[in-house]
């Protein structure tokens, strides 16, 4: 006898009169009197399974897998479970068999409970097998599924070709510590897990096969930070011969096609904003255009301001609409909230009805900066203004964050609007000390890629970049949801000695950058195409699309904290026969000269 006929999601009233094999788990089960009622599951649904015989219903336990012989019958009247796509329907079995039996759960899983009883994250991934049978998870997955089937069907439709890039390589700097896996056969050479397959899928251009991508796990041994994993899945993405524009476009189509198959309807073109009006206008580099709010400079208003905390490089103001109102311990609660952030607190005002201006700063500001203060930002009777001063990035990063958490906290934030906008007009280097992140340079000097060091300068400083790092543009692109950034890529470099004049300015040297990207250069001499490309944060964008709380309630096994697995305990202590075999203990006589970041 099969497993199964029919799947139970699928049983309907259609099939009414006719015998079915199910099979599946046991999710729910009720007992009336001599009848067992059981909520059978399977990857499709639940459906009913009416049993007579006592005796066996008192051997079936929750999540025991059954199979089950019976006819399809319509229940009796008054009997439907609307909440139920076969609500209409119930199985009468004929014959019970059990398949799997099941030790009382760690936690429910079944539908009818899953969120009436929270259960602890490290739980859920201890026991990850049983939480993915909860609706929530099994749910992300299978929407993962399908929008990974849809991206493949997009790029495949444009002749794109799905090429796998090895895992085990030789460490490719983009600004992050490598996972090193040990080389057994060469004791003292490791191999580095790939941070993202760019020098690859560069590779392949020089390869000749013009469109390449891949659904791409990407490792990053950064510290641990809430919604960070140190695998992840990039979709990533290169093609030969291709502007930017065609490049965005491309991307577009695919995000049209994956968020309908989640079914939500976006138009396209996206809206550009350059970098410099991001950081300007909502400070920060991914901001979030469901907000209107957006932030004011101060800096030549208060030029001449007696007030000393107001005497900085820059001063800026974000408007908190209705603020005036909340209480006083709530303003005290944004001060720990700035300094959550690292900032020394949030200086504010408040707008009384009759236009009045309260709060600590109100004091320290002249009549003039008074008289015209709500015309300049914007502010109304009932608003409150929230100010940062000091270096520009960080204090308009301080305002910008302020900006989103103003609108969370007033509710504004709906995440069934989609904001998607593409943030150009990066620049092509950045300053080490400027780095917020905790990334590694990778060469040896102030200057370090805001994108990546194979990142294009644009046309106009392409012979004369080195002049002014601090100014040169380049061809990158990030593509930002929401205020997320879901996505980045760039046109490249093809030509070895503009490749090695953008590694000078970062401080790689001739025979560092021969040592580390030798083959590159190499490969760049043999009649190189123009190319670009751009990967997306796959992780991110289902979990924006299943409207998950974490990246990893859309990742079958993620890590917890601290990157360890609670279902397999991973990372885990090696033998000592692993240690020396693989030669993690090996110390070369003299360590590499060329390495020098090592
Ligand atoms: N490799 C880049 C990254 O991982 C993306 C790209 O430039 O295509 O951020």
């Amino acid at each position: 006898m099969s497993y199964r006929t029919n799947l139970l999601g699928n049983l309907s009233k259609n099939y009414i009169g006719q015998m079915v094999t199910v099979t599946g788990w046991i999710d729910r089960r009720r007992d009336h009197g001599g009848v067992a009622f059981i909520d059978l599951r399977d990857k499709s649904g639940i459906a009913q399974v009416v049993i007579h015989d006592e005796e066996l219903a008192r051997a079936l336990h929750h999540e025991y897998i059954i199979c089950v012989k019976g006819e399809v019958i319509e229940r009796p009247q008054g009997q439907s479970n609307t909440n139920l796509t076969t609500g209409d329907i119930e199985i009468v079995a004929k014959t019970v068999k059990i398949i799997s039996q099941s030790k009382p759960l760690p936690f429910q899983v079944s539908t009818a409970i899953e969120d009436k009883e929270p259960v602890g994250e490290e739980t859920r991934l201890r026991y990850r097998y049983l939480d993915i049978r909860r609706p929530k998870i099994a749910k992300a997955l299978k929407l993962r599924a399908k929008l990974n089937a849809v991206a493949r069907a997009t790029l495949d439709k444009q002749e794109f070709y799905e090429i796998e890039t090895p895992t085990l390589v030789r460490s490719t700097p983009e600004g992050a510590r490598d996972f090193l896996v040990p080389a057994r056969l060469r004791p003292g050479a490791w191999y580095a897990l790939p941070q993202s397959p760019q020098l690859y899928k560069q590779m392949l251009m020089v390869g000749g096969l013009e469109r390449y991508y891949q659904i791409a796990r990407c490792y990053r041994d950064e510290d641990f930070r809430a919604d960070r994993q140190p695998e992840f899945t990039q979709l990533d993405i290169e093609m030969s011969f291709a502007k930017s524009d065609e490049i965005m476009k491309l991307t577009e189509e695919i995000l049209v096609n994956v968020f309908a198959a989640a079914g939500f309807v976006i138009s396209t073109p996206f809206p550009k904003i350059s970098y410099r009006e991001a950081i300007d206008k909502y400070g920060s580099d991914k901001p979030d255009l469901r907000i209107n709010n957006q932030l004011v400079d101060l800096t030549n208003y208060f030029a001449n301001t007696p007030f000393f905390i107001f005497q900085a490089e820059y001063v800026g103001a974000v408007v908190y609409k209705g603020g005036a109102a909340i209480p006083r311990r709530q303003f005290d609660a944004w001060q720990e909230w700035a300094r959550s952030r690292g900032a020394k607190g949030l200086a504010y005002v408040t707008v009384a009805n009759d236009g009045e201006l309260g709060g600590p700063v109100a004091k320290n500001l002249s009549d003039d900066e008074r008289t015209n203060l709500l015309q300049t930002v914007g502010a109304k009777a009932g608003d409150a203004i929230f100010f940062a001063a000091g270096k520009p990035n960080l204090a308009k990063a301080l305002l910008g964050a302020a900006r989103v958490e103003i609108a969370s906290r007033q509710g504004l934030l709906n995440d069934n609007d989609w904001s998607l906008v593409w943030v150009v007009d990066f620049p092509l280097f950045k300053s080490v000390d400027d780095d917020d992140d905790d990334e590694i340079a990778v060469g040896n000097s102030k200057w370090t890629a805001v994108h990546h060091a194979f990142t294009m300068p644009t046309d106009e400083w392409l012979d004369n970049f080195e002049d002014a790092p601090v100014k040169a543009m380049s061809d990158a692109y990030d593509i930002v949801c929401n205020g997320h950034e879901i996505g980045g890529g760039s046109l490249r470099i093809y030509d070895e000695k503009l490749q090695q004049r953008v590694f000078n300015v970062m401080g790689i040297d001739a025979k560092t950058a021969q040592n580390k990207f030798g083959f590159l250069l190499e490969a760049f001499k043999f009649g190189a195409p123009p190319h670009g490309g751009i990967a997306l944060g796959w992780d991110r964008i289902v979990a924006l699309l299943a409207k998950a709380e974490s990246i990893r309630d859309v990742i079958a096994f993620p890590k917890s904290g601290g990157g360890v697995d609670p279902l397999t305990h991973a990372p885990s202590v090696i033998s000592v026969r692993q240690r020396r075999e693989s030669g993690v203990d090996f110390q070369p006589k003299k360590p590499s000269v060329n390495n020098r970041d090592n």
